[in-house]
């Protein structure tokens, strides 16, 4: 039993030094990744429900790796975090989505939205507001049309610096949203405290509504919280038509979920046909 034992410790020892050694590479690899052109942005429509049409999409890198393939976001974004690495490759979403944003409207003839995920360590670059800027000014995207999302882990840091500059990115004219609303410890407190205009109901809340748990009083709550507040709602991660049809009668504004879209590279999307959504 004893010799079993230092086995597995042996076996696990070896895995973690695998593993280390992967992301070793994988830090390595993010570093020209940008420059070999591997990312793509797929996008995923925002619905407006009572209307039926998209408004939007959120921007969601994806990486193709020359020999490891697709590999995930909750995969590498960590990685990118940890080197520093997000923060170019960050700029490169930014310019990527409101060019797209830009084209699409003028496609489509009416405003086309885009959301891009902000982390931490992009907001704690100090040169986040002047990125903003220079992908608004590149695309001609007006500021209005894009958001930027956030999550609580944004606080754990310089609660003040952070704060700052969600102020002067909104100052530029771009909107900000609180992402996976409902997952913190104190999503309560950090709505008191971050600048916002846009919360996102995270997922797991949406998956329970109709299901006769307390998720549907809770999504009801927060909807209410939100329009006392001034701000949008977006129900994230709409899969069934149950849980659309609850949102509907909660008066939900808008949501996202593989129901009216899977996030697909531009080339798919279509923001000009405007398309009903199943009622
Ligand atoms: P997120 O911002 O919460 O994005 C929503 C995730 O849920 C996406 O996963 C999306 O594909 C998935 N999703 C959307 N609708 C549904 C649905 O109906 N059912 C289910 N099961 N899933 C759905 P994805 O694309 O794998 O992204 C994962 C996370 O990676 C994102 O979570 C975001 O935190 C991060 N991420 C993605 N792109 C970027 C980026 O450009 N920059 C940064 N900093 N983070 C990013
Ligand atoms: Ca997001
Ligand atoms: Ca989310
Ligand atoms: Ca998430």
């Amino acid at each position: 039993a004893k010799s079993s034992g230092k086995n597995r410790v042996v076996v696990y020892a070896e895995g973690m030094e695998r593993a280390a050694q992967t992301k070793a590479e994988l830090i390595t690899d993010l570093d020209s990744a940008v420059a070999e052109g591997q990312f793509a942005v797929h996008y995923q429509p925002t619905v407006e429900l009572s209307e039926g049409v998209t408004t939007g999409y959120e921007a969601l890198l994806r990486w193709q790796h020359p020999t490891r393939g697709l590999v995930p976001p909750l995969e590498f974004i960590p990685l990118a975090e940890e080197s520093g690495a997000i923060v170019e490759i960050g700029r490169w979403v930014l310019t990527e989505a409101t060019r797209q944003a830009a084209q699409w409207s003028r496609q489509a003839g009416r405003p086309i939205d885009v959301a891009v995920n902000l982390s931490p360590r992009q907001l704690l670059d100090d040169d986040v507001a002047a990125a903003v800027r220079a992908a608004l000014d590149a695309s001609g995207l007006p500021a209005g049309q894009l958001t930027l999302e956030v999550t609580e882990g944004v606080l754990i840091d310089d609660v003040e610096a952070v704060v700052d500059t969600l102020r002067a990115l909104r100052l530029l004219g771009v909107r900000i949203a609180i992402d996976d609303f409902g997952t913190g410890y104190s999503s309560l407190s950090y709505l008191r405290r971050l600048p916002a205009d846009v919360v996102k109901i995270d997922r797991s809340f949406v998956q329970d509504l109709g299901t006769g748990g307390r998720s549907t009083t809770l999504v009801a709550s927060i909807i209410e919280l939100a329009r006392s507040l001034h701000l949008e709602v977006v129900a994230e991660g709409v899969e069934t038509e149950e849980q659309h049809a609850v949102l509907g009668r909660l008066a939900c504004s808008h949501a996202q979920g593989y129901l009216f879209g899977r996030p697909q590279p531009a080339a798919v999307q279509q923001p000009a046909a405007a398309v009903p959504v199943p009622q």
